[in-house]
C-alpha cells in the first residue's frame, strides 16, 4: 500500500473539533485512555494465546510508556492484539455507534452554555482524547497473526493518512507530538518522570499488566568496596521501573479498596469520564462461584434508547482472565446501563458469545447479580433521597421496562423503585407506597394519567373530577408508561386505573348512585343532541355520552378499556407499525353552559346548522386539552374566528 490521505468520517470531524476546541482542564485523562486502550488490546491477545494454538506466545504481556524531552514526544506501547489496515481505518477514523448524529446535534446546540466535559465523557471518546494533549499523533500497529504493520497519522485536522510499516512482532505503538506545556489550560508536561508517575498511579494503577517506563537514577560514586567516593562523579543510570500494583480491583477485600479506585476503575473500563453514582460488590459462593463488582453510571450514556446501545464495560472474566466486553447476558435488558466486571470460576474460557445465552451458570449468576442491583438500588432510594431522584430521572424510564409484560424477566420489584410524578403539590416524586399511604378513604385504585409532559397531563380535563374529590393522580410522562400500563397492573393489591379510560365512578356507593342517577336523568334531556354530534361526528369517534369526570370543562376524549391511548398509537406508528386508527369517546359534561345552550338551541331547530358547528368544536377542543394534535387546524381557528364574530 502506498501512502493515502483520507478524510475523517464527518461525525469524527465533529468530535475532534468539540474536543480540540473544549475548555476541558482535566487533559490528563488521555493518559488513561490509551492505556485503557493498550489494556483491553492485551486482553484480546492473553485470551487469544490462550484459547487459540496458532496464537500462542511466551511474551510477557506489557505497557511501555517512553518520554523524550528533547523531541517532546510521548509514547505508549503494548504488545497487544494489534489491528490490520482494515481495523484502523474502521476503529480510527470512523465511528460506528447509532445515535451519533444525533449526539453531536445535541452538543452543538449546548456547547455554549454547558460543560463539555460532561458531553465528552458521555460520548466516551478514548484515543480521540489525546489530540487535547498532542498535535500530531502517529500509530505504529501490526496485528498478532499478521505480517505487516500499518503506520497512521494525523494532525486531528479532519485528514489522516495510513501507509504500510515495519514493527517487530505484534502489538501498537502510539506516539504523540505534544503540544507545548501550558499549565493554565491544564497540559503538564508529560515527558517528565514524575507528572507520568502520578497520572498512572491515579488513573490506572489496578490495570493487569505492568506499566513499564524508564527513568534516571542518578548515583554517586562507589569504590570497589561500595562506599561512596567523597567528591566523586555521579554517575547517570537507567532503570526500568514498574509502575502500577496490577491488583484486579474486585479481587481485594472491599475495605481496603478506597473510593477513588472505585471510581478510577469504574472510568478504565466504562470510558465514561463522570464519577459513577454507586458502586456494588458481590460474591456468589456455592454451585456455581463469582466475584463481580458493578457500577450504576451517574448519567445515561448518548445511545441508551437505541436498540443497539453499546454495553462496553460490562466484562466476563474466568479466573482473572478477561474473556468478553460488551457481555449482554449478564444483566437483563431494563438494566442495560450497569458497568463492572463478573468474574467466574467454572467457566471455560472457550465459551463464546452464544453460548453464554444458554449458559446454566451465566444465567444464575444474572439472576443473582439483577437482585443485587435491585436491592442495592431500592437501598439508594430510602436512604439518599436527593441521588435517588438524580438516578431516577437518567434511568427511570429504563428501569420501568422491567414491568412490560412482553420483556425479559418481567420484574415485579420494579413497583418498589418507581418514582413518580403526581398531582399533589408536594410530592414531587413520590414512591408507589408513598402514594399508596396518601390513598384516601374509599379510593380503590391507583389512579394514573398518561401523557407527552407534565404540564399537559396536570391540564388534562380528565382530571377534575378527581381534583374535586381530592384524589391524587399519577402523573406517568415517559414512553414506556405507555406500554407498561396496557396490561392489568397491580402494586399491594391496589389495581392501577388510567382516569383517561372507561367510565368513571368515583366516592362511596351512596356518592356513586347519585352521580349515575343524575346522569340517567340528563341524558333523557339530551339523548337526541347527543345522536345528533354523534351523526356529526361519526367519521372521527365511536360514540359520544354525557360525562361524570368533567366539572370545569365542556368536553373530552376518553378511551374503552384496554384502548390503546393516542400516545401508544403514536408510537407504534413511529416505529413502523401499522395499526388502524382507534376511535374514541366524546364525554360532554351536561353541567357546562355551552351543552346546555346547544340543547336549547337543538331543541328551537334541530336543523340549526350551528350545531354541526359546535360539535366539531367541543371535537377539537378535547384534542388540544389532552396535548393532541388537530386534523386541520386551519379549519378550527375559521370556526372560532366565525363565532367570535358573532359574539362581539
Ligand atoms: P473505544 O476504546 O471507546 O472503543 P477508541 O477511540 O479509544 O474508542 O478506540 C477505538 C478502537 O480502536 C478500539 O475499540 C480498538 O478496537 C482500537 N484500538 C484503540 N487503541 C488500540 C490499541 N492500543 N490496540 C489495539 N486496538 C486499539
Amino acid at each position: 500500500m502506498t501512502q493515502e490521505t483520507l478524510e475523517f468520517q464527518a461525525e469524527v470531524k465533529q468530535l475532534l473539533d468539540l474536543m480540540v476546541h473544549s475548555l476541558y482542564s482535566h487533559k490528563d485523562v488521555f493518559l488513561r485512555e490509551l492505556i485503557s486502550n493498550a489494556s483491553d488490546a492485551l486482553d484480546k491477545r492473553r485470551f487469544a494465546s490462550l484459547t487459540d494454538a496458532s496464537m500462542a506466545t511466551s511474551e510477557e504481556f506489557e505497557i511501555w510508556i517512553e518520554r523524550d524531552p528533547e523531541a517532546r514526544t510521548l509514547t505508549v506501547r503494548d504488545n497487544g492484539i494489534g489491528m490490520s489496515a482494515e481495523e484502523v481505518r474502521n476503529n480510527i477514523g470512523t465511528i460506528a455507534r447509532s445515535g451519533t448524529q444525533e449526539f453531536l446535534r445535541r452538543a452543538r446546540e449546548l456547547k455554549s452554555e454547558h460543560p463539555d466535559p460532561e458531553l465528552i465523557g458521555q460520548f466516551g471518546v478514548g484515543f480521540y482524547s489525546a489530540f487535547m494533549v498532542a498535535d500530531r499523533i502517529e500509530l505504529v500497529t501490526r496485528k498478532a497473526g499478521a505480517e505487516g504493520a500499518t503506520r497512521w497519522t494525523s494532525a486531528g485536522d479532519g485528514r489522516y493518512t495510513i501507509e504500510d510499516a515495519e514493527r517487530d512482532g505484534p502489538g501498537t505503538t502510539i506516539t504523540l507530538h505534544l503540544k507545548p506545556v501550558d499549565e493554565e489550560d491544564g497540559l503538564q508536561d508529560y515527558t517528565q518522570e514524575w507528572v507520568i508517575r502520578e497520572i498512572v498511579t491515579k488513573f490506572s494503577d489496578f490495570v493487569a499488566y505492568p506499566i513499564r517506563m524508564q527513568v534516571e537514577r542518578v548515583e554517586p560514586e562507589k569504590d570497589a568496596d561500595g562506599k561512596v567516593v567523597e567528591g566523586g562523579t555521579e554517575i547517570k543510570r537507567l532503570e526500568t521501573v514498574t509502575l502500577n500494583s496490577m491488583q484486579a480491583i474486585w479481587t481485594r477485600p472491599a475495605d481496603e479498596v478506597t473510593e477513588e479506585e472505585y471510581k478510577e476503575f469504574y472510568k478504565h473500563i466504562s470510558h465514561d469520564w463522570t464519577d459513577p453514582l454507586l458502586h456494588l460488590a458481590s460474591k456468589m459462593e456455592g454451585t456455581f462461584e463469582a466475584k463481580a463488582l458493578l457500577y450504576v453510571p451517574a448519567r445515561a450514556p448518548f445511545d441508551l434508547y437505541h436498540p443497539e446501545m453499546s454495553r462496553k464495560g460490562l466484562q466476563l472474566y474466568v479466573k482473572r482472565i478477561f474473556v468478553l466486553d460488551d457481555c449482554r447476558d449478564l444483566m437483563p435488558n431494563y438494566l442495560r446501563f450497569i458497568k463492572g466486571v463478573i468474574d467466574a470460576e467454572d467457566l471455560s474460557l472457550n465459551v463464546s458469545r452464544e453460548m453464554l445465552q444458554e449458559n446454566r451458570q451465566i444465567r444464575a449468576i444474572r439472576k443473582h447479580l439483577t437482585k443485587k442491583v435491585l436491592e442495592a438500588l431500592n437501598d439508594l432510594r430510602k436512604n439518599d433521597h436527593e441521588k435517588y431522584v438524580s438516578f431516577w430521572t437518567q434511568f427511570g424510564p429504563v428501569l420501568k421496562e422491567g414491568l412490560v409484560p412482553w420483556g425479559d424477566e418481567r420484574q415485579e420489584r420494579v413497583y418498589d423503585l418507581m418514582l413518580c410524578q403526581t398531582t399533589d403539590e408536594s410530592a414531587e416524586w413520590s414512591s408507589l407506597e408513598d402514594y399508596v399511604g396518601r390513598m384516601k378513604e374509599g379510593q380503590e385504585a391507583i389512579y394514573f394519567i398518561t401523557g407527552p409532559s407534565k404540564e399537559a397531563a396536570l391540564h388534562s380535563p380528565h382530571l377534575e373530577a378527581f381534583r374535586e374529590k381530592g384524589y391524587e393522580v399519577l402523573l406517568l410522562t415517559d414512553r414506556v408508561d405507555e406500554i407498561w400500563t396496557q396490561q392489568p397492573q397491580e402494586f399491594q393489591g391496589k389495581k392501577f386505573q388510567s382516569i383517561g379510560q372507561g367510565e368513571v365512578e368515583l366516592g362511596n356507593e351512596e356518592e356513586k348512585k347519585k352521580t349515575q342517577e343524575e346522569l340517567e336523568e340528563k341524558k333523557k334531556t339530551y339523548s337526541e343532541l347527543i345522536e345528533k354530534i354523534q351523526s356529526v361526528l361519526n367519521e372521527r369517534i365511536k360514540e359520544v355520552r354525557l360525562s361524570a369526570r368533567l366539572t370545569t370543562s365542556a368536553s373530552c376524549l376518553v378511551g374503552e378499556k384496554g384502548d390503546l391511548s393516542p400516545q401508544l398509537e403514536a408510537i407504534l406508528r413511529e416505529s413502523g407499525q401499522e395499526i388502524p386508527r382507534v376511535k374514541r369517546i366524546l364525554e360532554l359534561n351536561p353541567k357546562h353552559a355551552v351543552i346546555a345552550r346547544l340543547q336549547e338551541r337543538f331543541a328551537a331547530n334541530a336543523d340549526d346548522p350551528a350545531i354541526s358547528e359546535y360539535a366539531q368544536l367541543l371535537y377539537d377542543q378535547a384534542v388540544l386539552a389532552e396535548g393532541g394534535e388537530l386534523e386541520d387546524p386551519a379549519e378550527f381557528s375559521r370556526r372560532v374566528a366565525d363565532l367570535m364574530a358573532q359574539a362581539l
